[in-house]
């Protein structure tokens, strides 16, 4: 295979970030994401192991992605993180190594990921209140979480906030959370829920949706100026005039980025995923458990590109009536 050439998938977007998945477990039980108890977490053999992942972003790196964000679950989670990280960064294909997590372990990987140069950090917090915390993630760890936040400012990382925006539960932490901004050099990005909290239920009443969610900004800060967003990004980006960071919008259930979408995803599983809301294509696990080659697992990528859904609206229609979104987005990574 020729090194880094791009794919361009049937609609001619280019392809070069995946999202891996590490883990489907996680210890925060965000009610958007998982239900509190009974949670069914995949069996330790049926997840994909460090080496088979390493494979993956290998073989995936000698045909373009040139990004990859660890995701979960909960990345730091799992054993030896550093250690997939530390192989991870050998992989010379991929110039950028990313991570989304939610911060309660994370403090303590700070020196590891400077060392490694891995600076670039999406950290969920959908809130700043401890209280409201513990309601939207059912475990009292806010300390440990603003600890991280602390050091990836304090260490400069190139950092994103990521806050799920919810009627009824956290809405009016849009102020304080937006105030992160004034004086931190961040990206706050708020979301629109998306149904993907294992319950197969989904309130759509009173959704705040990504026009909501700008009116209401705007009513906080009419003069917010719209900055350029970066090509391929996901979110709409805007300032508030004097302040260091910047705020984004998410139209995460709106869908109005499938149009320049560069992204594939693996899930903890090991199931190649087009779009975040197909129902997941094929299993590069079973394959790589049948010793598929690095020729083979490319060739299934690339052939992956080719069958893409143009948005996330027909891969949602093609799910079909008996298969609605009943997943949790950890075991997806987000
Ligand atoms: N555990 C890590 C974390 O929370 O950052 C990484 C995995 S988490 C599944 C990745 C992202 O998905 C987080 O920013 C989280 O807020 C977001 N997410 C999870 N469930 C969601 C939902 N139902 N709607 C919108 N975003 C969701
Ligand atoms: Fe865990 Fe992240 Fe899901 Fe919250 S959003 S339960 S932190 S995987």
């Amino acid at each position: 295979m020729t090194s880094n050439p791009s794919i361009l998938d049937n609609f001619g977007r280019p392809i070069n970030y995946l999202r891996l998945a590490v883990t489907d477990r996680c210890n925060l039980r965000c009610f958007y994401c998982m239900p509190e108890k009974g949670m069914k977490f995949s069996p330790r053999k049926d997840l994909l192991s460090y080496e088979e992942m390493l494979f993956l972003l290998e073989a995936a790196s000698e045909i373009g992605i040139n990004k990859v964000r660890i995701t979960g679950g909960e990345p730091f989670l799992k054993r030896d993180m550093v250690y997939f990280l530390e192989e991870a960064s050998k992989i010379k294909g991929l110039k950028k190594i990313a991570i989304t997590t939610n911060g309660v372990l994370t403090h303590q990987y700070i020196d590891d990921l400077i060392r490694l140069n891995i600076k670039s950090i999406n950290l969920s917090l959908d809130t700043l209140d401890p209280v409201r915390f513990y309601d939207i993630t059912r475990k009292n760890v806010f300390p440990q979480v603003m600890e991280t936040l602390d050091a990836l400012l304090k260490n400069e990382f190139d950092l994103k906030i990521n806050a799920v925006l919810m009627y009824g539960k956290n809405t009016d932490d849009l102020p304080s959370l937006l105030e992160l901004s004034k004086n931190n050099l961040l990206n706050l990005r708020f979301i629109e829920e998306m149904p993907f909290n294992g319950s197969g239920r989904f309130d759509n009443d009173n959704h705040w949706t990504y026009k909501k969610i700008l009116e209401e900004i705007k009513v906080l800060h009419p003069t917010i100026q719209k900055l350029t967003d970066a090509p391929h990004s996901t979110s709409l980006n805007y300032q508030v005039p004097g302040y260091k960071g910047s705020v984004g919008i998410i139209p995460a259930w709106s869908r109005t980025f499938c149009g320049s979408c560069n992204r594939l995803r693996v899930t903890a599983k090991g199931m190649l995923k087009t779009c975040l809301y197909d129902n997941g294509g094929i299993s590069l696990k079973q394959l790589l458990s049948n010793g598929a080659s690095k020729k083979e697992i490319q060739k299934v990528i690339i052939e992956s590109t080719q069958n893409r859904h143009k948005n996330g609206f027909d891969a949602e229609k093609d799910r079909g009536s008996n298969r609605p979104i009943s997943e949790s987005m950890s075991a997806i990574g987000g």
